[in-house]
């Protein structure tokens, strides 16, 4: 299979990673769910306890934003990363949250469980020779005009640089296509799965852009052998600082959930 690419790797991933008393990849699914940006207090504390009671250990928001338009809300920055703190200490949730620049590792490290490196970064190599240096839990997000062989490359940074705890992250891709925001490559996760032992997440937020496809897009990512999701949840869709319409409410996570329960154990998975 890695003759299919024109590099030879190194490397293949962990089949697993421990976090508290959480397990990424294994049998394990794992669902982090949370608003795509902090945007207040009220905001996410509520969010943080709507994913909480549905199942979910794990929650996402982004304090840094990478918006395409300089005009769009950047997130509030270190006052979010306060927010996401609180959120932990009042929920026992872990967190996950992106990274944009290297200089604000301390800041995020404080706080973070797992670091998000997002699709515009994929191809950062210094901040991935940086986090390889550290032994963070990173997630890998796909850039969206990345090849599967370029995204398992820039995997390859990290961990070559000293950190193995890389989870991979499909997000959509560009295609001639744009009826959605972006289209989901199922088939990369199933492939990747095949030949790596990293853990392999959906985005079916991004992936999508659409609400109505998150919930049938995360039962198909459980069916392609993915090890987990993350997704985007607000107390008030509409009302969102930024992705709102890919945003799902706290009612259709939950029924969510409770539908990919079933998924799950068809597939020999179990869901966290
Ligand atoms: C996000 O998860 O909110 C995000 C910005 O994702 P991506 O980097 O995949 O666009
Ligand atoms: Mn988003």
């Amino acid at each position: 299979m890695g003759k299919v690419f024109r590099f030879e790797r190194k490397t293949n991933g962990l089949q697993k990673i421990n976090m508290r008393d959480i397990v990424i990849g294994d049998s394990n699914f794992v669902v982090m769910a949370g608003p795509c940006a902090v945007e207040n207090r009220e905001q996410l504390i509520s969010t943080a306890k709507c994913v909480k009671e549905s199942g979910s250990h794990f929650l996402r928001g982004g304090a840094f934003k990478p918006r395409v338009s300089p005009y769009s809300f950047q997130g509030l920055g270190e006052e979010g990363l306060e927010l996401l703190n609180e959120a932990k200490k009042e929920t026992g949730l872990l967190i996950i949250t992106e990274l944009m620049d290297k200089s604000d590792f301390g800041l995020i490290d404080r706080c973070a469980d797992i670091i998000q490196v997002g699709s515009r970064n994929m191809h950062n190599y210094s901040l991935l020779k940086f986090l390889g240096e550290t032994q963070k839990p990173v997630m890998l997000k796909r850039g969206y005009s990345a090849t599967i062989e370029e995204w398992l490359l820039a995997a390859e940074y990290i961990h070559i640089y000293g950190n193995s705890n890389v989870i991979l992250c499909e997000r959509g891709i560009r295609t001639f296509d744009n009826t959605t925001r972006f289209t989901l490559d199922l088939g990369a996760v199933a492939l990747i799965k095949s030949f790596t032992n990293y853990p392999v997440f959906v985005d079916p937020s991004h992936g999508s852009g659409m609400r109505e496809l998150v919930g049938p897009l995360a039962k198909a990512a459980v069916v392609v052998g993915a090890d987990g999701l993350l997704i985007e949840v607000h107390t008030d869709p509409d009302q969102a600082l930024s992705d709102g319409k890919q945003s799902l409410s706290c009612e259709d996570f939950s029924r969510l959930m409770d539908e990919l329960n079933p998924i799950c154990s068809l597939v020999g998975k179990k869901l966290m």
